[in-house]
């Protein structure tokens, strides 16, 4: 589900084929560059420029529509998603970005192919996402959740218990997916496990890299896919040299071919335990939308359970938790409301659902007085801002302004 936070951006076309972007918040510095020219270059450490979100999804699509001559721009950005923080503030700009120079050089496009543009155009930042933060910014629907799915992309409505009530809490941690290699490690285990169950099932490695395709391929249930990994990945710990004589492959090919850039230096994969987690975390997603539709007495507790589980098997067998993190989770689970962290993990925020807004307003003010009380990073902060109650909101949309409408007529 989409927050009730936005990146908002205001923007005119400019006659000299630049890109000129401001954010309202003077720490982010202004940038302008030539559209036919730029270069998206994120090497550096610390993490890539905040306008390098923006032009990633220019990029997207000038890659996608090729417009003879691409329109110069002038953008304001101005954003309160937490950043770093789990809640997609990334993903935000890039379909924002995505959004406004398709429609600036009138360019139309069904929404879910503004959500595949951007999923793949926000990888030119270098973390290797999948998309449902794009999917949702786009297909997201006022008051109920989105189960997605893919090839093709689509996105059905979960209406959600009425007393179900959602709660962010930001742990305070901040975490730059770009700027660490942590993200990419469990994309390139991921990929590597698919492979080597690929391998062993005797189906051409090479070509099946995705949980999902080898799936197809096997036409096997999520239940059997399980039990593939139980009996096919038995170890807890792969290092570099064993997955080059399984796989029967030089170093070089290795490197080249699965692992990413910010990778190459890895030697431990944990390609059981990332498995069985993608696997398990499906059958829960599954279960929680049967329970949300057969809207039992029991539905909420039902979800929070599977809420719980999941977050233990995010810090357990996908290690993307932080200690913060799980802090807010016990401290949740003291009170019986079922929580887990959100987004990519290793820091950022948790979402938490309450069954009613008693439940929650308790819960929140307990949150406040045990995690928020005393902690530094807190302090001066408008604590509603840290800890809120929120519900499935619309997704992106384009307001024109006046002026705007009296030139199109
Ligand atoms: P998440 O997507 O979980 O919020 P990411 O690490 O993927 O975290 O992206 C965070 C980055 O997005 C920030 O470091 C910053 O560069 C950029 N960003 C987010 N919000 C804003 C904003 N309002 N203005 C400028 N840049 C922003
Ligand atoms: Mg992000």
């Amino acid at each position: 589900m989409a927050v009730e936070q936005t990146i908002l951006l205001a923007v005119a076309s400019s006659e000299d084929n630049l890109i000129h972007v401001k954010n309202v918040d003077n720490k982010y510095k202004p940038f302008k560059c030539n559209i036919n020219t730029f270069n998206i270059d994120v090497g550096q450490s610390g993490g890539p420029e905040w306008y390098k979100y923006f032009l990633c999804g220019i990029k997207g699509m000038l890659e996608h529509a090729k417009p003879s001559d691409a329109k110069g721009m002038m953008v304001a950005l101005s954003g309160n998603i937490p950043p770093a923080s789990g809640l997609s503030s990334s993903s935000a700009i890039v379909s924002a970005s995505v959004l406004c120079s398709a429609y600036l050089n009138c360019i139309p496009l069904e929404k879910q192919t503004l959500a595949m543009i951007s999923a793949d155009c926000e990888r030119y930042i270098g973390t290797q996402g999948g998309g449902m933060d794009q999917a949702i910014a786009f297909l997201a629907k006022q008051g109920c959740a989105q189960f997605i799915e893919w090839n093709p992309l689509r996105a059905t409505s979960v209406i959600l218990p009425k007393n179900a009530i959602f709660v962010i809490a930001n742990s305070l941690t901040q975490a730059n997916k770009a700027a660490t290699s942590d993200f990419n490690e469990r994309v390139v285990e991921c990929r590597l496990a698919c492979r080597l169950l690929a391998k062993m099932v005797k189906k051409n490695w090479r070509d099946i890299w995705r949980f999902a395709d080898l799936q197809v391929a096997l036409n096997y249930s999520l239940e059997e896919m399980e039990m593939l990994t139980k009996n096919y990945l038995p170890q807890l710990v792969y290092s570099r040299q064993e997955l080059l004589e399984i796989f029967e492959i030089e170093l070089d090919d290795f490197v080249e071919n699965l692992l990413t850039v910010n990778t190459r230096n890895v030697q431990i994969f944990k390609l059981r335990q990332r498995a069985l987690h993608v696997f398990q975390e499906s059958l829960r997603v599954n279960t929680f939308i049967e329970v949300a539709r057969q809207q039992s007495d029991e539905a909420i507790k039902l979800m929070q359970q599977l809420m719980r589980q999941s977050h233990e098997s995010l810090k357990v067998l996908y290690e993307c938790s932080h200690p913060n993190l799980d802090q807010l989770v016990e401290l949740s689970d003291s009170v019986g409301v079922g929580a887990r962290l959100t987004g990519a993990g290793w820091g950022g925020c948790i979402v938490a659902l309450c069954d009613g807004i008693e439940e929650s307003i308790q819960y929140i003010n307990m949150l406040k007085r045990l995690y928020y009380t005393n902690r530094s990073q807190a302090t001066g902060r408008n604590l509603n801002e840290l800890v809120f109650a929120t519900s499935p909101q619309r997704g992106a949309e384009i307001y024109l302004l006046n002026a705007a409408r009296n030139l199109i007529g």
